[in-house]
């Protein structure tokens, strides 16, 4: 069928509301029973009505609309429908045949052609903000029409009755139609201008409009693709469960890298529609666990070729270890949101990408603590911020952070962000309070180096936050006591079971672990 017809569709419907959804989803089912003949005679008989109409009354000038009119008459949708699934069938048609040919050109070949940028039918973009551009816009138009000139720069033709305007119906719209030459080589207007069709000037701005909107919107989905491409950081795999959560508009473009450490990389994206059972933050970082880069891959050479870790190293398989990663970091950050401490909320994981809200704003993510001169008012807040989180943190997430520094501490709208708690333990980990240690020391100097004279040395911290009382008053005895404790506690833990660990606060719900 003529493409042209179905290009009009774009102004169809009031509202434009078959713009959020798929304009082929579900067509009215009265239309369906009219077979492609029934159409095409309807049409032929209206075209031959108009045409009769045109020569009787030539001043009720309605030939361009006839297929397209829309609005008012709600008769023609249903045409509009089957034209429109026509058209779909059509393009997919083309598409078939078109990978068919790929696939016939390629053939085994390691290299291969893509046809892709050939194809009709894209796969459905949510992404339809771009779409819906004032049509009145002109400030831009690459359609320029310049090849036909039916009416000179004087704006007339002709002389006295038979004067001919450059409004002229007819006129403008023979020029319309060949103006169509000028849309993009892959939108197949067909033979307008051998069919002598008029195309009016709605019609025209709807179908260069729809022309160009096509066309960007196909640029727009290949961009992706080729971004997603270019980041050489993430594995195919990754790089896959990515595009699918962009298709499936969870979100909407990933915009690139924030940061590249040793064992993650951290992305930023744009947050997508939100479903019935979730909001999508609008900005979103998504931290990406590196499959390839773990500990338990160096021991691959040792164990694997041995049949007696066969069964152990099936366990030990290091895509399931970097998952079990991404999954703790989730488990914490769950818990420390529902103790309110500040922390990016969890979107969602899907096996080792982590997708969670991001602290910053317009792409730039808020700097490390590191990184920011704070004023020494906001330096005390943090300072109080920080202790009290840590509190928090280990009596009501029954959690030890366990790699806090100023590095994994974001100051955004004026507060401490705690980020990166994949490694965070529970008291109750043989090394917990040895970690705790580690995290009041890394506070603690921070804070003084930083001017701030309430804050106490790490002893005083570490008691501060455990509510223990060890009394030792140098470094060394400290930790002593500090490992001492974790011995007693191992034991009791290997005697009586987890549930009475002598860290754990009493009262607590059962929280969910790995
Ligand atoms: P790593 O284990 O690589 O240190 P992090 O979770 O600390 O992983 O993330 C690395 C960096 O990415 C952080 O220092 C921070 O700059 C940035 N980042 C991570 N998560 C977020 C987030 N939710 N919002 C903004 N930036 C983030
Ligand atoms: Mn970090």
């Amino acid at each position: 069928m003529d493409p042209v017809e179905v290009a009009a569709v774009p102004d169809a419907g009031p509202g434009h509301a078959w713009q959020n959804k798929c304009p082929w989803g579900t067509p009215n089912t009265t239309s369906i029973s009219c077979s492609l003949a029934d159409v095409m005679s309807e049409q032929l008989a209206k075209e031959l009505q108009l045409e009769e109409e045109n020569a009787a009354f030539p001043e009720v000038v309605a030939v361009a609309e006839g297929p397209f009119i829309t609005g008012e008459n709600t008769d023609t949708s249903s045409d509009l429908m089957l034209a429109q699934m026509l058209q779909m069938e059509f393009d997919r048609e083309y598409d078939a045949q078109l990978r068919r040919e790929e696939k016939k050109i390629n053939g085994d070949s390691k290299v291969s052609i893509s046809f892709e940028n050939y194809r009709k039918v894209h796969p459905y973009d949510s992404d339809s903000s771009e779409d819906e551009v004032d049509w009145q816009d002109t400030r831009h138009d690459p359609y320029r029409a310049d090849k036909p000139t039916t009416t000179p720069r004087k704006g007339f033709i002709g002389k006295g009755k038979d004067i001919t305007t450059k409004h002229d119906e007819v006129v403008c719209g023979r020029k319309n139609t060949a103006r169509m030459e000028n849309f993009a080589p892959e939108f197949q207007v067909g033979d307008g201008i051998g069919m002598d069709l008029k195309l009016s000037n709605q019609v025209f701005n709807a179908l260069k409009q729809h022309a160009y909107s096509e066309e960007r919107r196909s640029a727009r989905l290949h961009e992706k693709k080729e971004h997603s491409t270019a980041e050489k950081a993430v594995d195919p795999k990754t790089r896959l469960l990515l595009y699918k959560m962009v298709n499936a508009g969870m979100l909407e473009t990933i915009t690139g890298c924030i940061s590249t450490g040793k064992e993650s990389v951290v992305f930023h994206a744009y947050g997508g529609n939100a479903t019935e059972e979730k909001v999508i933050p609008p900005e979103c970082a998504i931290k990406v666990f590196k499959t390839t880069l773990n500990e338990f891959k160096n021991r691959d050479k040792y164990i694997k070729d041995d049949y007696r870790f066969k069964d152990r190293f099936s366990k030990l398989n290091p895509r399931k270890i970097i998952r079990m990663w991404a999954e703790k970091e989730m488990h914490n950050l769950t818990r420390m949101q529902t103790a309110g401490i500040p922390c990016p909320q969890v979107v969602i994981l899907k096996k080792h990408i982590l997708v969670m809200s991001f602290i910053g704003q317009d792409q730039v993510p808020a700097p490390k603590l590191k990184d920011v001169t704070l004023s020494s008012e906001d330096m005390k807040k943090a300072y109080y911020q920080i202790l009290h989180m840590m509190q928090q943190l280990y009596k009501e997430c029954n959690l030890i952070h366990a790699d806090l520094s100023e590095y994994n501490m974001l100051w955004h709208d004026g507060k401490v962000w705690l980020i990166d708690v994949s490694q965070s333990v529970e008291p109750t980990h043989p090394h917990g309070l040895e970690f705790l240690f580690r995290d009041c020391r890394n506070v603690s100097q921070f804070f003084q180096k930083g001017g701030v004279a309430e804050a106490v040395n790490e002893r005083e911290l570490f008691n501060a936050v455990s509510g223990l009382n060890i009394t030792a008053d140098n470094e060394a005895d400290f930790q002593a006591q500090i490992e001492a404790l974790e011995k007693i506690n191992e034991d009791h833990v290997q005697n009586h079971g987890k549930k009475l660990s002598m860290f754990s606060s009493d009262g607590d719900p059962p929280l969910d672990d790995e």
